[in-house]
């Protein structure tokens, strides 16, 4: 097979040919026919994320067809098309996968960090960890959806029913939840950097009733509101822009530093809250709201080889919608 991984932290992925991974008891191996590219592939890349398996080969929003099944798997078989996310496997055991909490299991692996991902030919992943997808369907225009979809998902669903919601950075997460929060009937609000004219045109494209700078009020409060930029200083921004009782959801991976603010722009019981991984319960529901919902991600297509390129234009901030690579 072929892979981009990554052998140490901070420095280019390297294209790599090996052999191609036999799946174990409980896996499955699909070959990939597309791998998003996610913020959070630039932390790991970036050495901002502790102990990846390394060397790692990055990426966590995998589509791709079953091409060989490890014993003991009952549900899946070869041909089928899937999805494989971030959270690529968990204990079982632990007091947190026990309370239906396995998105903070004590002992998780996490797909492109701590098992090899999907920036590759071929990928083996746990089974039971695997969203079976419709047969036919755009694997390219899928792939965002496997973690900007599913974490965006969470984090819209923790934010609250409120109808004013606040949307902190237009990538990949935002431009797919703007379209599920307008199909709910919420309100969007779009806050991209400031002087970002084309971003925030593209969230008014998407369905935002309103898209500005994050450092601008919004022309009302906001019920609550999600930051999916990696920048702390949006937290007391979005605490200014939310009402009495308003939540602010982090749904990042990482951040920098939260600056220090007053206290008053917590005080009248705001919240801030982090959303961290996901639960297949997320996974399930949202894939089934994905159709209903209309979905329609905008995607930059690479090559494999191209990987990274699509990281450099993700962190620069060049690119709109999401990027996808295709082996
Ligand atoms: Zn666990
Ligand atoms: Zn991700």
């Amino acid at each position: 097979m072929h892979a981009m991984q990554l052998r140490r932290p901070g420095e280019p992925l390297i294209h790599t040919q090996m052999p191609d991974p036999e799946p174990g008891r409980g896996e499955v191996r699909l070959r990939v026919s597309a791998c998003g590219v996610c913020r959070t592939d630039l932390h790991v890349v970036d050495g901002e994320l502790p102990d990846p398996k390394l060397p790692v080969i990055p990426g966590h929003e995998i589509v791709g067809k079953i091409d060989a099944v490890g014993t003991g798997v009952e549900a899946l078989r070869i041909g089928i098309r899937v999805g494989v996310p971030w959270l690529g496997s968990t204990c079982g055991v632990c007091a947190y996968c026990a309370r239906d909490q396995e998105n903070l299991c004590d002992r998780p692996l996490f797909t492109g960090y701590t098992r090899d991902g999907g920036y590759a030919t071929h990928v083996v992943a746990d089974a039971r960890f695997v969203f079976p997808l419709p047969p036919d369907g755009d694997d390219v225009a899928t792939a965002p959806l496997l973690c900007a979809g599913l974490i965006g998902w969470r984090s819209l669903r923790i934010a609250g029913e409120g109808r004013k919601l606040g949307l902190y950075g237009f990538g990949a997460a935002a431009h797919i939840i703007a379209q599920v929060a307008r199909w709910q009937g919420r309100d969007v609000f779009a806050f991209t950097r400031p002087g970002d004219v084309a971003g925030q045109d593209f969230a008014r494209k998407l369905g935002a009733g309103w898209a500005g700078a994050s450092d601008a009020p919004p022309p009302e409060p906001l019920d609550c509101a999600i930051i999916f930029a990696p920048v702390g200083a949006l937290v007391p921004a979005a605490l200014k822009a939310v009402r009495k009782g308003g939540r602010v959801v982090c749904a990042g991976i990482h951040m920098s530093d939260i600056p220090s603010f007053p206290y008053r722009l917590l005080w009248e019981e705001r919240q801030v809250v982090s959303v961290a991984n996901l639960t297949r319960q997320d996974g399930k529901e949202f894939f089934d709201i994905a159709g209903e919902a209309g979905i329609v991600t905008e995607t930059v297509r690479y090559d494999l080889a191209q990987a990274n390129e699509a990281l450099g234009d993700l962190r620069s901030g060049r690119l709109q919608g999401a990027a996808v690579l295709v082996p």
